[in-house]
């Protein structure tokens, strides 16, 4: 199944649940707007090469179009129309004034030079400045983009309108207008997740034992912040495998080693674990914080966490899904557990528009009170429609998108 199948498959269980009036289940099927543009490219050696970019705006009944731009190589339409819907499902859940978008640039942006992919993100910001803005389309970063490629498309929007646009893009660098406490906000959003669900199934997250598959922004920090709260990691991978000690790392050591060496592996005092093995381990939670489809139908019966908090988006398949929830698992999806990085980005926005800045207890105690109240929300969604967290969150923002799109009405 291509990720836009599957994401109509979800908006069809959401339908099915709400009783969804079918006209406004036929309009949410597809994208309202779909932008490819071409990015032709001047490269070092003096070539030009001519990337295909995309930006798919999938709804903006409930606010502005908001998400992420993503380089890699496999990007495709699909997989930006599928990431589109999300995102709005996603500010959905957030309860934030937004709706969803993607975009997406096909290149292989570890084998391209910093000037390369300058000229390429200028290019492609300023092919879709006429459909971006403030009130419009506020893009971010997402996978292989960072503050910078957000600055660079934060120039060229700022010289189109002849005036410094802050509030166009969210993500960027503190030094021009980014918010305090964003480059945790997704692990905090997680780890709250995580704390509600142990709050949920009356288990303490004081003691409580957790592995973490990715050590990236969202993995570290996620393991960092668990262990602040008092849990115990006992085990944490990257892409060349894991590392466990049954009496728990130490979160920010492991991170510093992994900064110093490329890799968390042969961390001192700990054993090797395979990547597959880390999912399977006897913990309290598991957070998934690498890439989509890690829990399958394959895996899922040896899943032994109590609670998974998907930081990474996309990482159970749905046939794991229904494995997970038969047995007992309490997972928080995607949609909600990862939520805080764009629940914060929703500040940053705010705090550039009233042109202000707050400080990052204001931003974290804001966050937490967010994750806290849509958490309560969704579960009990899940509870009075005796469904997973999933299909509870899912028909949550699904219901709050097909109101706003019932209300407005079709014109002309
Ligand atoms: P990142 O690039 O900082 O880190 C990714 C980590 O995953 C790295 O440690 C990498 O080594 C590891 N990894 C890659 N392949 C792996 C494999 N096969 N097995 C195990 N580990 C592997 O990315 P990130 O920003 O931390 O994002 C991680 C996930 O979280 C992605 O799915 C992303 O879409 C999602 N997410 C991130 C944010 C955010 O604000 N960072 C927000 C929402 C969702």
């Amino acid at each position: 199944m291509n990720a836009y199948d599957n994401a109509l498959k979800q908006l069809e269980i959401a339908a099915g649940l709400l009783k969804l009036n079918p006209d406004i289940h036929e309009i949410l099927k597809q994208p309202k707007r779909i932008l490819s543009v071409s990015v032709p490219t001047r490269m070092d050696n003096g070539t030009m090469r001519n990337f295909q970019g995309y930006r798919v705006q999938f709804n903006d009944a409930r606010g502005p179009f908001k998400g992420g731009i993503r380089y890699h190589p496999n990007v495709s339409l699909d997989e930006v129309k599928a990431l589109s819907a999300w995102m709005t499902w996603k500010c959905a859940v957030a309860d934030i004034p937004y709706g969803g978008a993607k975009g997406g640039i096909i290149c292989d942006p570890k084998n391209m030079s910093t000037g390369e992919k300058e000229r390429m993100t200028r290019r492609y910001a300023n092919a879709i400045a006429d459909f971006i803005g403030p009130h419009r389309d506020i893009p971010a970063p997402d996978v292989y983009t960072d503050g910078q490629t957000m600055a660079w498309i934060l120039d060229v929007y700022s010289q189109i309108q002849g005036h410094p646009v802050p509030e166009v893009i969210t993500g960027k660098p503190i030094s021009l207008g980014g918010s305090e406490g964003r480059y945790n906000s997704t692990a905090r959003g997680c780890v709250i997740a995580a704390r509600e669900a142990a709050k949920a199934k009356s288990l303490s997250i004081k003691g409580a034992t957790a592995a973490i598959q990715g050590y990236g922004n969202a993995g570290s920090w996620s393991a960092i912040l668990l262990e602040e709260m008092g849990a115990k990691v006992v085990a944490v991978s990257d892409s060349r495998g894991g590392i466990y000690n049954r009496q728990g790392l130490d979160a920010k050591k492991v991170e510093e080693y992994k900064e110093r060496t490329g890799s968390v592996v042969g961390f001192q005092g700990t054993e090797s674990i395979s990547n597959g093995d880390l999912l399977e381990l006897q913990v309290d939670i598991l957070i998934p914080a690498a890439l989509e489809n890690q829990i399958t139908a394959k895996n899922a019966p040896n899943i032994k966490a109590k609670i998974v908090s998907e930081a990474a988006n996309g990482p159970t398949t749905p046939d794991a899904d229904i494995i997970l929830d038969r047995n007992g698992v309490f997972l928080v999806p995607d949609i909600l557990a990862n939520s805080g990085g764009v629940i914060v980005s929703y500040l940053e926005w705010v705090q550039n528009l009233q042109r202000t800045h707050w400080s990052e207890d204001q931003v974290n105690e804001e966050l937490e009170r967010k994750m806290v109240s849509e958490f309560k929300t969704t579960f009990e969604k899940s509870k009075s429609l005796n469904v997973s967290m999933r299909d509870g969150a899912l028909t949550v923002a699904v219901e709050r998108v097909a109101r706003a799109v019932e209300t407005l009405g079709v014109w002309p």
